[in-house]
């Protein structure tokens, strides 16, 4: 059996923890089952981020004429901009292998892990078939994978999800897409941007349910206009003739008494592809947990402590399986919390306050701390300000169209920000720094000079009065 200091199941975030265990000294055993960097590098963040870039450019040439510029687009090599992001990321990933095979702290075990006992794993497949490792503490960052929701017929159907999706090098001519996330969101905008019909079916009332209402309303307005959206249903069956898919989706109700409209009539779409986009399952079930005390939620998420501990001793969890925030900065927070809490002297808790989330489509969304429906439901004081994009002389110069909306409590602390339009993902982090590192109220940014004429003033209007209690007290000027 081998011995090590440390073992890590997964080579995603779990690799900032082996590196920093390889710093110290320690001998660090990883284990991989795929490509090397984990789901951000080779089917999530970075590949849709590469592709969505593409997009972003021929939008921008589509608009030209707004601006009195003339241009056409003569071509578009699909298949090749595929293909090119494909390699930069299959790159990267053997850039990470070779890493780690050359260095002298870590072992790559390229297999699937699975628990023997609570510090022993064995890995199955790959030339380390039957490998049994064991070490004094052990790291779960195994992530999760794309659900693939019960839908009558769907079994016996070819199908995308995102993992397909980011690889397709033939355009589809009518894409349609089941879940109205973010994911649906941003393969939505690629694909539809080059030319596919897209509809997609959400059984929220709106897209984007996770963001603000005000914001997720918007988006879906907008969607709505530049493509079919059936919000409100759920698929129910799923056929395939001829190469024609055929997804027949119920009205929905979403709320206390969820489930199918059953007296309402359902509505029938076809397209050449299917793209399955309806969240994330982790991939806890691939690990054997019986034979540990790692105890699991209901959904299949990893239990830990304030501190990424798990509930046996010596194993400790992070990212995407932890089902904390499925983000990458999160996964790369915890990453340096865990480190800390593994080699450090004393235990921190992971402080997850303000953290950010951003959704690459057209128009871009971003948002941090709560939101609207959230504080009404918890019966907070609150007001409310928002700033259109328009009304700045930027936006005005971009011709953008969106909003920023604040969220304070009465005493002007900042409670939340939400973002639609150009630069949502960059304009928000002046927000989440003045939460995080600030006296966390309007007087930072509003105080703070911004460059006129840039963008980040609208931001900076948005904070700066005209609030409305957004409960039902009277009216507030922050
Ligand atoms: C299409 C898409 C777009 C995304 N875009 C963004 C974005 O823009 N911004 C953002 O913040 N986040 C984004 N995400 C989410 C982000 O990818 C994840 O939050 C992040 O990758 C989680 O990191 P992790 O280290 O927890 O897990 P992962 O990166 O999933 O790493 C887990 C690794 O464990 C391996 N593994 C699993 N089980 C075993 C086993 N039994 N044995 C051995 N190895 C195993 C897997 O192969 C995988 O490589 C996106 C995700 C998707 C799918």
């Amino acid at each position: 059996m081998d011995e090590f200091d440390l073992l890590v199941i997964g080579s995603g975030s779990g690799l900032d923890v082996a590196n920093v265990a390889a710093n110290h000294g320690q001998s660090v055993a990883v284990v991989e089952k795929g490509p090397l960097g984990g789901t951000c590098l080779n089917r999530g963040c970075i590949p849709s981020k590469l592709l969505l870039y593409h997009a972003d450019v021929l939008e921008t040439i589509e608009r030209a004429d707004e601006f009195h510029i003339d241009a056409t687009v003569d071509d578009i090599a699909f298949a090749e901009i595929v293909r090119e992001v494909t390699e930069e990321v299959e790159a990267d990933a053997e850039s990470i292998r070779r890493g780690l095979q050359s260095s002298s702290a870590h072992e790559l075990f390229e297999g699937e892990g699975r628990f023997v006992d609570e510090r022993t794993v064995e890995i199955s497949g790959g030339e380390d078939d039957g490998t049994r490792l064991r070490a004094d503490t052990v790291l779960i960052a195994a992530g999760t994978r794309p659900s693939v929701p019960d839908i009558d017929g769907l079994e016996e159907t070819d199908y995308l999800t995102s993992t397909e999706a980011l690889q397709l090098e033939s355009q589809p001519d009518h894409l349609v897409i089941v879940g109205g996330g973010y994911i649906a969101a941003e393969l939505g905008h690629f694909f539809g941007t080059f030319g596919t019909d897209v509809t997609i079916i959400g059984r929220r009332p709106n897209l984007l349910p996770e963001a603000d209402e005000a914001v997720a309303t918007a988006f879906t307005d907008r969607y709505a206009d530049r493509f079919t959206v059936h919000t409100g249903h759920a698929a129910t069956a799923v056929s395939e003739t001829d190469g024609t898919v055929t997804v027949e989706a119920r009205p929905y109700e979403y709320g206390p008494d969820s489930g199918i409209l059953e007296d309402k009539d359902p509505v029938t779409v076809s397209g050449d592809e299917l793209l399955i986009a309806a969240g994330r399952v982790p991939n806890t079930d691939t690990l054997n947990l019986e034979a540990t005390g790692v105890k699991t939620d209901a959904r299949g998420f990893i239990e830990t402590d304030e501190y990424l501990q798990t509930t046996a001793d010596d194993v400790w969890a992070l990212g995407d399986i932890a089902g904390e925030y499925l983000l990458k900065h999160s996964a790369n927070h915890e990453a340096r919390a865990a480190a800390q809490n593994i080699f450090g002297d004393d235990l921190q808790p992971v402080d997850y306050s303000a953290m950010p989330f951003a959704v690459f489509a057209s128009p871009e969304v971003a948002g941090v701390g709560a939101l609207e429906q959230d504080l009404r439901a918890a019966g907070r004081e609150y007001a409310t300000n928002t700033y259109r994009y328009e009304n700045t002389a930027r936006g005005d110069a971009m011709h953008a169209e969106g909003f920023v909306k604040v969220l304070i409590d009465l005493e002007g602390e900042i409670l939340g920000c939400h973002i639609i339009g150009p630069e949502a993902s960059s304009l928000v982090q002046e927000v989440v720094v003045a939460m995080k590192a600030g006296s966390g109220t309007v007087q930072d940014i509003r105080d703070a000079v911004h460059i006129h004429p840039a963008l980040p003033e609208v931001v900076q209007r948005a904070f700066s009065g005209g609030f409305t209690r957004g409960d039902d007290g009277d009216h507030h000027h922050g």
